[in-house]
């Protein structure tokens, strides 16, 4: 089948805004077995829209447009597609209900140009928006009105907002490509998430192995992130599910430890997941990731139930006040010690009452290295459940990245002891 996706929005031709959809609908659609034939972003201009629509019609069997369905006198792609298809918009009684309703539950008045997010081209099926007002629209555009193909063309017609456009994706219309566009044979897509390891060593590990399943067809990938390294098994066919499920094990034997969850999963929420599990809590005290770790920690829903305090403890005051840390410590050793590293995490583990805690201390630059401690030098404590280890990477990167691999190494050293893999 051919999908082709239409992302809309000057803003993205300026450069002001990422086309993080291209990348997620793709993903997305391959992960289902469905690869994207084709990508183009246009301007919020009529002639550009529609140009994209009409020759995209020409082409796919599923045309996906993302964005200007909004109330703002650029969100123009509801009204020139309904003009290029030939339909009448009407106003839908029920989207006319939930925009009211959106600005009430929020105690907002509702701007009258919302009111325009209501108007559905004829026959065009309503995904009602959980997360905003415009809802989405699909349509079946009969064969032959663009194109000879002996079937009809899908389109699909999604809000410009992340938030808004994931979910509505996921929950309504990936049931409606299953549905229409079912997939011949047999489909699994796995991603295998691994950390601490770079990719040429996972390959090293597992290619040998598999090779006699990748012979015969599965299709292996390596994704190397900041601080992780993805592996991707794909079958396909009859045979697929007990192919993957032999491929999985496989690599579960030669790299399983390193393996922290799978497709979705966030180092944070398996964390949060298996802390919960086990009703045991949590304590940071950080300074070089100034508060990192618990943000991530924090932007998983249940967060609460095992995170008991994250302490940013900047400078050496604030580790001697707060977590206790010995001044003969901090004179001795300095701040960035592994002397330091282990009196914090344990400091932040009896001030607090948590059943553990990880501190981390370092330099991470682009000044304040020296010799003996170079820039990107981190010491990462664990105290609780065993005796306090202390672990001592080297992460040269911009004070971002830093950020996060930091964060990514002590959540990790966490979530080995916790699951009792052994550190
Ligand atoms: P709204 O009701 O918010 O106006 P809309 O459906 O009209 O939604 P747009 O106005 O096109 O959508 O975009 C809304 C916001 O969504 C943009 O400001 C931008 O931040 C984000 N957005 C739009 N398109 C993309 C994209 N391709 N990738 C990432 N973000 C996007
Ligand atoms: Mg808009």
């Amino acid at each position: 089948m051919q999908i082709e996706i239409i992302n809309t929005g000057s803003e993205l031709l300026l450069g002001y805004v990422l086309n993080t959809h291209q990348q997620w609908l793709c993903r997305r659609l391959s992960d289902g077995g469905r690869v994207v034939a084709r990508q183009v972003a246009v301007a919020d201009e009529g002639p550009a829209i529609q140009q994209a629509v009409r020759e995209a019609l020409g082409r796919a069997d599923l045309v996906i447009t993302t964005g200007g369905l909004g109330p703002t006198s650029d969100d123009i792609t509801r009204d020139l597609i309904a003009e290029l298809l030939g339909k009448k918009l009407h106003e839908d009684a029920q989207v006319v209900a939930h925009v009211e309703n959106f600005f009430a539950q929020r105690k907002r008045p509702m701007p009258a140009s919302c009111r325009v997010q209501a108007m559905v081209p004829e026959g065009a099926i309503v995904l009602p928006n959980a997360h905003g007002t415009a809802p989405g629209l699909a349509m079946e555009i009969p064969d032959g009105q663009f194109r000879h193909a002996g079937r009809s063309t899908w389109l699909v017609m999604l809000p410009g907002p992340p938030r808004e456009l994931r979910p509505m994706f996921t929950d309504q219309v990936r049931p409606l490509i299953a549905r229409e566009f079912p997939i011949e044979g047999g489909f699994v897509c796995r991603t295998l998430k691994t950390t601490g390891i770079g990719e040429s060593f996972v390959e090293e590990r597992i290619a040998g192995p598999l090779k006699p399943l990748t012979d015969a067809g599965l299709e292996l990938g390596y994704c190397a992130r900041t601080g992780e390294v993805d592996v991707r098994i794909i079958a396909r066919g009859d045979g697929a599910e007990p192919a993957a499920a032999e491929a999985e094990r496989i690599i579960r034997k030669h790299v399983g430890d390193l393996i922290y969850g799978l497709d979705d999963d966030e180092l944070e929420s398996v964390l949060v997941r298996e802390l919960t599990a086990r009703k045991k809590m949590l304590a940071l005290a950080e300074a070089c990731t100034g508060g990192f770790i618990a943000n991530r920690i924090t932007n998983v829903s249940g967060a609460s139930a095992v995170l008991l305090a994250g302490l940013v403890t900047y400078s050496n005051a604030a580790k001697e006040k707060f977590l206790g840390v010995n001044p003969a410590t901090l004179a001795g050793h300095g701040a960035v010690s592994e002397a330091t590293a282990r009196e914090m995490a344990e400091g932040a583990m009896a001030n607090t009452g948590a059943d553990y805690a990880l501190a981390v201390t370092g330099i991470a630059g682009p000044t304040g290295g020296t010799e003996a401690k170079p820039v990107g030098t981190v010491f990462i404590a664990l105290a609780g459940g065993g005796p306090t280890k202390v672990i001592n990477p080297t992460n040269r990167y911009d004070r971002e990245t830093f950020k996060f691999v930091t964060s990514q190494q002590a959540l990790e050293l966490l979530r080995r002891r916790v699951l009792g893999i052994g550190v």
